[in-house]
């Protein structure tokens, strides 16, 4: 995995010293001097990751931070901050900056490595995210746009696995004051799984070393592989200034690490990252998935639209094939639809639509596809059937609609609703969904000139 890093120091050996280590990763660096520069920069080439130096002359690191990170053109580029010595209160001060990480100076090549990568990999999923939400909004599929400054609210549930009880209740009471945190604790790996798998957290807090309750480790890179827990943020809790195990941590997964003993304002700062990262990539998610189902879905009747049901139709002929089974469709249009529109308003036709979809639904089985294919006409795909089945499907289909009188708000007794049908069976092999389709829409005419209200079988259509 490749990126474009900024390097950000005053001194030009310093810069010199980070160029080639992260040059000889095949990273791509880039250089500033000073604040501005940085900051011009950043804007003009977007960087996927920025290294700042605290100690500048005119503007200092945290300066620039806070210039980045309230900028939209930037707020998205990971900071770590790098400084000589780092102190508890610098350490906050850069975090509530917006700052991800610290770097010690000098920079030891096992934490710089480990906290790119991690940086990184959380930034080009974020990216991927972002893309193909406005690869939904070009296509005139979207929903409205996510700015950077959207509201998220701030409240978040956490699930902590510490080292041991005590250790727990202390970081619990530490976050007490914080209402918008719901802390929930667990004291071993399984306990933790299996929670997780009910309502998975926004965010997990585990301790590397759990004792004799598990590995840490293990559980960061078993919650990272299963679809509830994979998007969740993950701290790890380890031992002060073991880099080693943060960094596998970080490599496994973790999306940050704060050292044991815990400063519990900065796990709070931390805790509170993770949230709203969590909040952002969650919702950028949901746009999109949302934006696939509007894509796919007639909102009138939820049935899938034209679009779905083509695609799906190639899927069971695909299918049938291998299986050697034949399958059925048929094409189900509303009779004389356009005098209910006409007398009684779109609004009747509307809860007409709706109350045929229903029956037809109800009607058939969990494996058959019905879809809305255009105003009043429907395709039903049923797989695995036999024309003697597809027969009486159909005419079960045509029966459970003239039978019962529609309601219908302007007419007390209901209303009379008929459909004709038309069938065709796909024997095993039969690749060429359209040329079926033209031979359901045929049996489909045979059935209104018969008078309606009928079922038509393609073969007998023919006869
Ligand atoms: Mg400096």
């Amino acid at each position: 995995m490749t990126g474009r890093i900024l390097v950000v120091d005053d001194i030009p050996t310093n810069r010199m010293i980070l160029r080639a280590k992260l040059a000889a990763a095949y990273y791509e660096v880039l250089q500033a001097e000073n604040g501005k520069d940085a900051i011009a920069k950043a804007i003009e080439q977007q960087p996927d990751l920025i290294l700042l130096d605290v100690m500048m002359p005119d503007m200092n690191g945290f300066q620039v931070c806070q210039a980045l990170k309230s900028d939209r053109k930037t707020a998205h580029i990971p900071i770590i901050m790098v400084t000589a010595l780092v102190n508890a209160r610098d350490r906050l001060r850069g975090l509530e900056c917006g700052a991800d990480d610290f770097l010690s100076k000098p920079i030891n090549d096992l934490a710089l490595f480990s906290r790119v990568r991690n940086l990184l990999r959380a930034k080009f999923m974020l990216d991927e995210l972002q893309l193909r939400d406005s690869t939904t909004l070009d296509l005139g599929l979207g929903s409205p746009p996510l700015s950077a400054e959207a509201a998220l609210p701030e409240d978040g549930r956490v699930l902590l696995v510490p080292r041991d009880t005590p250790a727990g209740e202390q970081i619990t009471s530490a976050l007490s004051d914080h209402k918008c945190l719901e802390i929930q604790m667990v004291t071993n790996a399984e306990e933790a799984i299996d929670l997780a798998s009910q309502a998975p957290p926004d965010v997990f807090v585990i301790h590397a070393r759990l004792g004799q309750f598990g590995d840490g480790l293990r559980l960061v890179s078993h919650l990272r592989s299963r679809p509830r827990t994979r998007h969740a943020g993950l701290i790890l809790i380890v031992p002060e200034g073991d880099q080693k195990t943060a960094a596998k941590g970080l490599d496994l997964g973790a999306s940050d690490y704060i050292f044991d003993p815990i400063d519990s304002s900065e796990l709070i700062v931390r805790l509170k990252s993770q949230i709203r990262r969590k909040q952002i990539s969650d919702r950028l998610r949901d746009n999109v998935t949302d934006t696939l189902r509007l894509a796919v879905i007639d909102p009138l009747t939820g049935l899938y639209n034209r679009r779905y049901a083509l695609q799906h139709l190639s899927k069971i002929s695909a299918r049938s094939a291998e299986t050697g089974k034949s399958f059925a469709l048929m094409i189900l249009d509303l009779d004389n639809f356009k005098q209910v529109n006409d007398r009684h308003g779109h609004a009747t036709g509307d809860l007409v639509l709706k109350e045929f979809s229903r029956r037809i639904q109800e009607n058939l089985r969990g494996i058959d596809l019905v879809s809305r294919i255009g105003g009043e006409e429907f395709l039903v795909a049923m797989p695995d059937t036999s024309e003697a089945e597809a027969r009486i499907a159909s005419e079960r289909l045509c029966r459970v609609i003239h039978k019962t009188a529609f309601p219908c708000p302007a007419l007390t007794k209901g209303m009379q609703v008929t459909v004709s049908i038309g069938v065709v069976l796909g024997a095993p092999g039969e690749a060429d969904v359209h040329h079926l389709l033209e031979q359901a829409d045929q049996a489909l005419y045979a059935s209104k000139n018969d008078g309606r209200n009928t079922v038509t079988l393609y073969n007998s259509a023919a006869a």
